[in-house]
């Protein structure tokens, strides 16, 4: 077993060891909760989606494989407002894997109040072309 409930399976096809890479996904799209099965050749790319039960699942399935994007929600230090934080998001979804570095970024701001909902707070984080706006007034 690799990481990410990813496993690596040895085929016999006509004799001929097959190397086969799966990974399990759960669509997360609607209730249904349909168990997807991705895939991978030896090179690592997505060969195969199974398991799905409409073309969104499959949607869902090949971004999370190929592109794994999250909303991001947080707090941000905030002087002078009605609490010490002000919650903020991302007003697009972000790289997972650079959800961590765009945390460090987050917590190193400190704002002023007052401020509005929907202001930009950072804009652009880390070239992503994703800002982090706030989401109540304070
Ligand atoms: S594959 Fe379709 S039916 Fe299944 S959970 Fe995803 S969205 Fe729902």
């Amino acid at each position: 077993m690799l990481n990410n409930n990813a496993y690596i399976i040895n085929n016999h096809e006509n004799g001929v060891k097959k190397f086969e890479k799966k990974r399990n996904i759960t669509c997360i799209i609607c209730p249904q909760g349909c168990n997807l099965e991705v895939w991978y050749n030896e090179n690592n790319e997505v060969k195969e989606i199974k398991g799905y039960s409409c073309k969104r699942g499959l949607e869902y399935g090949w971004n999370e494989s190929t592109n794994p994007v999250r909303m991001l929600t947080t707090t941000i230090q905030i002087d002078g407002g009605k609490l010490p934080v002000v919650p903020v998001k991302s007003n697009k979804p972000l790289p997972k894997d650079l959800l961590f570095e765009c945390m460090n970024v987050i917590r190193k701001v400190q704002l002023k109040a007052p401020v509005r909902a929907g202001e930009v707070v950072i804009k652009n984080i880390l070239n992503t072309g994703v800002d982090i706006v706030t989401t109540r007034d304070m």
